[in-house]
């Protein structure tokens, strides 16, 4: 008899249902005492009854559907990952069942009471940062974010009202955070909220869902591939209608903010900071500015960012969103949904040098910071080969204060300090220098800098690009190739400014210097530095390194480190603070870490988690289950994984004919795979390489495999297990939705 043939949307539901059974917790519902609940709430990753669902929808929580909804595997990795048993432990955490005994579904008032009490008061929710049985990855990716426990830099703090050298360099931060003059933003997130699951706005993908498919991606391709399992993100959360009253006993002035002049500064004619960085702050100038971007279609569609210039600072040739979107005022799934809508249907570029690409590699940071251990620092991190960088408090001064000597840097230095924001590629020129380039100096006391100065300081980012440009990291360009701080005029650091108008806007002792000798005012004849008004190594400074000389010497010192053996990372344990954030099995991400293995030519993978996605990348599938999904789901895109048992021909070739095969929960067999190392990426969006991951070729599944495959996916018996309704329940689905028979694709919640 041939096989019934089951759509994809009914096996998301049946694994739906399979991860309600799994669980006692999850054949009652979450908020009240009815037993076979019938819907999910995203939100939560609850199973909810049909009554609760109806309140939820109340508070603007997602609801769906068990039967009825159309689900996609990343929502149903989502429920996996979540469940009754776990949201209880994290929102019931201090709730008294005495003092408040869980509603009956029949006291439609107290239910909805409790749902209030329980997730828009969070009466009873775990505080943050208390160390449960499992660690709250939302807490972790925001973390991330905003919460760098053991910060590496100094934390914010306000000048003090005398000290005029200082203040500028905060004035932009603090104009972004008051929102400068404009009027004052509508909160998009209540403020109560801040730790719920539902408003992780400073990532596209909620991190839960992406740690139970894989660990973090650490190439552009592995994060594309990782994105098409993913799916589109869900939409940024709508401006709430009404924000829940502050907890009694707490009155509204104990939260007024200090006004700049109290706190010191200098206020324009406008209420803003004087002097003003340009960019004015709050969630108002954020979305303008989001929206006047993608009012621009051309931009959008056409973006490449290695082509975009460094040094156009007025109007800047990339977005500057970077600064709303670290202090939250705009939505990063509002961005990527913008643009993607702009997209739609349009030739476009693609990731990486895409405006998506740039919110991929963002993406890749907070997932990266979220799960290697001591990724801020070079001692304990795996990812961070160990270089013996010098110190040097006044090389690192003449960095930091733009007095190198090499005005493209300087200038670039003093933009930062004086904007808060400097081009991406200027990044990279400045990073180089200090690093691997010239001064030889750590890329965390880098770090530091740009976090003391940066408007969109981030800590997961800034420490990846730090991490890359110093050549530390698996995802590093290569060491050796470094940046000339002089750049030419063809130098992908895309100066294209021969005029040098940029370098005379932040450094205006050269602003007389003939363009010829802008870049290297040094060479300049004497006569002609007197005639522009500047002696060198009087009213600006000689060269504090030769370029030529240091850069070789640097190089040698890299290679010096790499072959001495002493550049391997120790294999770390994470510590208490990383332990507090790290969602993931920290410690198996780390047992194949590429950086922490001497890899020989072939390498052992006893449960074959490694998979292809369809890119690239390798991901290692933690799951078994969500593994199990995604086979299918990129069987169903036309790949196959090609795996090499050692042991006996015939599996080998019924695995390489039915990739479904692999790592299924009976398969025991070792599986070996084609060890491929890619050596190096290009440099110029060159943030990110695949440097040296494993790689499993794909090939395509001959007609007889795929027959096979198809074969092998057999409908089930629906309702088998389902959960018992009671009576009462059971009455009532018999009339609901749930009972009526498929309607996939109509029905959507
Ligand atoms: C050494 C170094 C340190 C950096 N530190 C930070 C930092 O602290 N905070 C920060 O937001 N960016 C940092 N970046 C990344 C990048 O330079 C900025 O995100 C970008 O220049 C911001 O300008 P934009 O908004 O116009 O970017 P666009 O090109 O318009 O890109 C849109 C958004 O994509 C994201 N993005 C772009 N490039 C990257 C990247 N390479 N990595 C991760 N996300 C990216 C940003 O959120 C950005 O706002 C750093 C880069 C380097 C080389
Ligand atoms: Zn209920």
């Amino acid at each position: 008899m041939a096989p019934t043939k089951v759509s994809e949307g009914d096996l998301l539901v049946e694994r739906i249902r399979s991860i309600q059974r799994s669980n006692q917790a999850n054949k009652r519902c979450a908020d009240c005492l009815e037993r076979g609940p019938t819907y999910v709430c995203l939100d939560f990753q609850t199973f909810v009854c049909q009554l609760c669902s109806g309140i939820h929808r109340e508070f603007h929580h997602k609801i769906k559907s068990i039967s009825l909804s159309e689900w996609n595997p990343a929502e149903v990795a989502l429920i996996e990952a979540g469940g009754n048993e776990k949201a209880a432990v994290k929102w019931l955490d201090r709730w008294n069942k005495e003092q408040f005994p869980e509603p009956d579904s029949s006291d439609v008032e107290a239910v909805r009471e409790f749902i209030r009490l329980k997730y828009a008061e969070k009466k009873w929710f775990r505080p943050h940062g208390r160390s449960g049985a499992e660690a709250p990855a939302e807490a972790a990716a925001g973390y991330a974010a905003a919460k760098a426990p053991a910060a590496p830099s100094a934390p914010f703090t306000p000048a003090p009202a005398a000290s005029n050298t200082v203040a500028p360099q905060i004035a932009p931060m603090l104009d972004l955070l008051s929102g400068g003059a404009s009027p004052p933003a509508k909160s998009r997130v209540p403020a109560a909220d801040v730790w719920a699951p539902h408003d992780i706005i400073t990532i596209i993908w909620p991190p839960q869902l992406i740690f139970s498919i894989c660990k973090a991606p650490t190439s552009m391709p592995g994060m594309v591939s990782l994105v098409k399992v993913l799916g589109e993100p869900q939409a940024a959360l709508d401006v709430p209608k009404t924000v829940p009253p502050l907890p009694s006993g707490l009155a509204a002035k104990d939260f007024t903010v200090p006004s700049l002049k109290e706190m010191g500064y200098k206020v324009g004619k406008s209420g803003g900071p004087e002097p003003h960085c340009g960019f004015p702050g709050g969630e108002t100038a954020g979305l303008a500015r989001l929206e006047a971007k993608l009012k621009d279609k051309n931009f959008i569609l056409n973006f490449q960012k290695p082509k975009t210039k460094s040094t156009a600072f007025d109007p800047p040739s990339t977005t500057v969103l970077s600064p709303y979107l670290k202090f939250g005022c705009v939505s990063v799934r509002q961005f990527y949904h913008g643009v993607q809508k702009v997209c739609a249907g349009k030739k476009h570029t693609p990731p990486p040098e895409s405006l998506v690409g740039q919110l991929l590699f963002r993406e890749m940071s907070y997932m990266m910071g979220a799960s290697i251990p001591n990724f801020d620092r070079q001692v304990g991190n795996p990812s961070c080969k160990q270089i013996p960088w010098a110190k040097d408090a006044k090389l690192l001064e003449a960095w930091e204060t733009g007095r190198t000597g090499y005005p493209f840097i300087d200038a670039v230095m003093r933009q930062l300090v004086q904007v808060g924001w400097i081009h991406h590629l200027a990044r990279h020129a400045v990073s180089c220098f200090l690093t691997r380039g010239d001064l030889w100096l750590s890329w965390e006391q880098g770090r530091d800098v740009f976090d003391r100065h940066l408007l969109d300081s981030d800590w997961a980012v800034n420490n990846m690009n730090w991490l890359s440009l110093s050549g530390a990291a698996p995802w590093s360009p290569p060491f050796f190739r470094v940046y000339s701080p002089t750049p030419s005029n063809d130098s992908s650091l895309n100066v294209q400014d021969p005029e040098g108008k940029y370098v005379r806007q932040f450094v205006p002792e050269l602003a007389k210097m003939p363009s010829k000798y802008i870049y290297a005012p040094w060479t300049a004849p004497l006569e002609v530095q007197k005639a522009a008004g500047c002696i060198i190594g009087k009213d600006y400074p000689k060269p504090v390194v030769d370029h030529k000389t240091a850069s070789a010497a640097n190089i040698a010192k890299f290679k010096e480190a790499l072959s001495s053996g002493k550049s391997s990372p120790a294999v770390a344990k994470p510590s208490a603070a990383d332990k507090a954030r790290l969602p993931l099995p920290s410690e198996s991400c780390l047992a194949d870490h590429p950086q922490t293995q001497k890899r020989p030519k072939k390498v052992d993978i006893p449960e074959a988690k490694r998979l292809h996605l369809g890119g690239e990348d390798l991901f290692k599938i933690v799951d078994p289950k969500v593994k199990a999904a995604i086979t299918r789901e990129f069987n169903t895109g036309g790949h196959a994984v090609k795996v090499v048992i050692p042991s006996g021909g015939k599996k080998r070739k019924a695995a390489e004919e039915n990739p479904d095969d692999i790592g299924d929960e009976g398969e025991k067999d070792k599986v070996v795979v084609d060890l491929e190392e890619k050596e190096k990426g290009s440099d110029d969006e060159g943030d990110v390489t695949s440097g040296g991951l494993l790689k499993i070729k794909s090939h395509k599944p001959s007609a007889k495999g795929k027959a096979k495959a198809k074969a092998k996916v057999k409908a089930e018996p629906k309702e088998k297990d389902a959960p018992t309704p009671t009576p009462k329940a059971a009455g009532k689905a018999k009339a609901k939705a749930e009972a009526k028979p498929k309607a996939k694709g109509k029905a959507k919640s």
